[in-house]
């Protein structure tokens, strides 16, 4: 490896929750080695860019990116980890000045694999993906966020029509309980209090005899985790009895769901090869909205799927709208080379998809300021994060967004402290809220 006396480090991710979350292990890695890390953008001696390549443009977006690193950091060394480098390696080693195309596999490791000097041509490391569990390697101090994002889980074997993740990211597998265990402690430690429970499909966690319940199980003895939350879950693989963890006031589980929906109609359902038909989500849904008194439900859904007709698209509308949904992401289908759904002939014209996706987006828009609205006048509990300029920003239990004034608390420092707030003033994206007591 470099000899690391001055050495300035870049990161830069594209795509999901789970890479932003390696990329920060990455990051955390360099820092122990005695780099010093510079904002993306900022003259460097190494660039490390983790990739995405869930869509067409996603590629084109990593390409774009690692061009821009070189062209502003000529002699730096620049590796390129992730997706794109498991499933497009030959169009990245295209890119000059590239020096290692690390995929999947092995990307954790990518700090050991950084050379002394510049490489004429790229080394690719890009092994197949193993199907075991794993671990990670983590150490020193992430930088701090009241919120942590914890990875439990990597890979998908569901094979969504539309989806290249479980080709770029390999099957399902589950990280070593115990490893899980030790890192959401040394979060904790760190101060950390709020946990995001993150993977590709965490509801397939399985190690040994631990599932996912134990892992909440396990996290909620965690001393100094107050909060945990769990990120997007697929409908067919969530456990009823997270039910119960949310309800009790013992369990730091927060009352949060995210499922995605995609579609609202079967025979769109049928083709992007879910694995639930629209009754079978819904009767999941109206359970989860009846047993969790104010949960929050937020969902995805993918518009213009290949094939969608008027009818169709106003069909997940109608779904989206008479279902006790609080928000949806909502997705325009876009092309992934090397999935089904792009082989499609009957492709809906782009500038249909942007119109669709305009709509829901209204529509979601709309369902959470009903969500919000709801919820005026009532006293609920926050984690106050850093500072912005004039306000104190929060979420609730249950993923209302609070904010209350700089001011607050004769401008005492609460970032990191929950407190009850009121929920006074709706704005068109969160809630003006008073405090009514500090909690710890
Ligand atoms: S569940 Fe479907 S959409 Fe999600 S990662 Fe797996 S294949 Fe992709």
């Amino acid at each position: 490896m470099v000899s690391t006396a001055t050495k300035r480090a870049s990161l830069h991710t594209l795509g999901c929750r789970l890479n932003q979350s390696e990329t920060l292990l990455i990051q955390q890695r360099l820092k122990d080695e005695g780099y010093e890390i510079v904002p993306f953008g900022e003259r460097a001696d190494l660039g490390i860019i983790n990739t995405c390549t869930v869509t067409n443009l996603a590629d084109s977006k990593c390409r774009q990116t690692i061009r821009q690193f070189v062209r502003k950091n000529p002699g730096a060394y620049t590796a390129v980890v992730g997706c794109y480098s498991q499933m497009g390696a030959k169009e990245i080693a295209e890119i000059g000045g590239v020096d290692l195309i690390i995929g999947n596999q092995e990307k954790m490791s990518v700090v050991d694999f950084i050379g002394q000097e510049k490489n004429e041509k790229p080394v690719i490391i890009r092994d197949r993906i193993s199907p075991e569990d794993f671990s990670i390697q983590f150490a020193g101090d992430a930088p701090f966020n009241q919120r942590a994002n914890l990875k439990i889980q990597d890979g998908c074997s569901f094979i969504c029509s539309f989806c290249i993740i479980p080709f770029a990211r390999g099957p399902s597998r589950s990280r070593d309980y115990a490893n899980l265990i030790d890192e959401a402690k040394a979060k904790a430690s760190q101060g950390i209090r709020e946990i995001v429970v993150t993977g590709v499909n965490i509801g397939t966690y399985q190690t040994g005899d631990a599932d996912l319940l134990r892992v909440l199980e396990g996290l909620n003895l965690v001393e100094g985790i107050d909060r945990i939350r769990i990120s997007s879950i697929e409908p067919t693989t969530i456990p009823t009895e997270l039910f119960g963890m949310m309800n009790d006031p013992d369990h730091a589980l927060l009352p949060f769901f995210h499922i995605p929906l995609q579609a609202g109609s079967n025979k769109v359902l049928g083709e992007m090869r879910r694995k639930y038909t629209i009754s079978e989500y819904l009767e999941f849904l109206h359970l989860a909205r009846e047993s969790v008194d104010g949960a929050y439900i937020g969902s995805d859904i993918m518009v213009g799927f290949p094939g969608e007709s008027e009818e169709e698209f106003q069909e997940t509308c109608r779904v989206f709208l008479e279902n006790p949904f609080n928000f949806c992401h909502v997705f325009s289908f876009s092309e992934r080379k090397g999935t089904l759904a792009a082989k499609r002939a009957d492709q809906v014209p782009i500038e249909e998809r942007q119109r669709r996706s305009a709509h829901l987006r209204r529509l979601s828009a709309k369902k959470r300021y009903d969500f919000y609205e709801a919820h005026l006048g009532k006293t609920m509990r926050v984690l106050f994060e850093n500072p912005k300029l004039d306000c104190w920003p929060s979420y609730t239990d249950n993923y209302i967004r609070v904010v209350a004034p700089r001011d607050a608390m004769n401008g005492a420092d609460l970032a990191n402290r929950c407190a009850e707030v009121r929920l006074d003033r709706l704005s068109a994206d969160f809630v003006e809220g008073e405090i009514v007591q500090m909690i710890d």
